[in-house]
């Protein structure tokens, strides 16, 4: 069974993004739990845990079909001793924020190197900054996203993710989230069957799809192997719709979250409604 969504708004309250996401018919969702952009969040209140678990038990969200998405501002590989400690206690307090809601995954970007330190060094504290964070918090896998390689982001590599994991101590509570549009850019084509064929046996070479706990739909204004970061709604990108009917039809996309993080709220829900349809076309 595929779940489809969208990252939805939690304006308002964490509970309003539920929702949102069934107001799109949507099967699973994505939200940020706190700002962000910012440091620091109020703490969760009690009405608004309720609120959530509440409403995922009427609209028929399990937490396998939630994926929570940490702040932009955290970097769980910087360089610098007081910085990384500032990203590992935010990450902590994200990953508790999850837990509270009654969550099971976690999706962040790994970090940066800042041209700083070694990919290689940058890539051991980003996994001893997950096995601080699995140690302090019970229920919730931390699952890594693959970049697009903007910057000196780390991730766009499938063997950065293997190398992250295997240092991870806890196997059984991390994974890894791939981002369609983040792939292609990293120079992983997707624009054919075959080039889907091929980039996803490359990643089960390197990672593993006992690994894979979501993914993230997403078309590219960005160019093949550019390392540039920009979304596109289906279908009117470079990569083009093929990747995406392609996933609906195969069984190891199953049983995750398959979330929409394009550039068009307004056409989310023709987007879902679309790719549902794709099971079967
Ligand atoms: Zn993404
Ligand atoms: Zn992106």
């Amino acid at each position: 069974m595929k779940f489809i969504g969208a990252h939805v708004s939690a304006a308002g309250g964490v509970e309003n993004a539920v929702l949102r996401a069934h107001e799109l018919e949507a099967t699973a969702f994505a939200l940020f739990t706190k700002n962000q952009r910012q440091w620091r969040a109020a703490a969760l209140t009690e009405e608004s845990i309720n609120a959530f678990r509440q409403a995922c038990e009427k609209y028929n969200f399990s937490s396998g079909q939630i994926l929570p998405h940490d702040s932009y501002l955290i970097n769980l590989g910087h360089p610098v001793s007081e910085a990384l400690e500032k990203s590992r206690l935010a990450f902590i307090d994200e990953m508790q924020r999850a837990e509270l809601l009654g969550l099971s995954l976690l999706n962040f970007h790994p970090g940066s190197h800042l041209q700083q330190i070694a990919e290689e060094d940058c890539l051991k504290l980003i996994a001893e900054s997950i096995n601080i964070a699995l140690d302090q918090t019970r229920g919730v896998t931390a699952v890594i996203e693959n970049t697009a390689g903007q910057g000196s982001n780390l991730g766009f590599r499938f063997e950065h993710l293997a190398e992250i994991i295997h240092h991870v101590e806890d196997k059984s509570r991390v994974g890894v989230c791939i981002d369609t549009c983040h792939a292609f850019a990293a120079g992983y084509d997707l624009r054919t069957v075959e080039d889907c064929e091929n980039t996803f046996r490359d990643f089960e070479r390197i990672v593993g799809f006992n690994y894979l706990r979501g993914m993230h739909l997403n078309d590219a204004k960005s160019e093949f192997g550019s390392r540039v970061d920009r979304h596109h709604s289906l279908g009117e990108g470079n990569i083009g719709n093929t990747v995406f009917s392609w996933l609906m039809k195969d069984p190891r996309f199953d049983g995750i979250p398959l979330i929409l993080e394009t550039v068009n709220p307004d056409i989310w829900k023709d987007e879902i409604a679309w790719l549902k349809a794709q099971q079967t076309a």
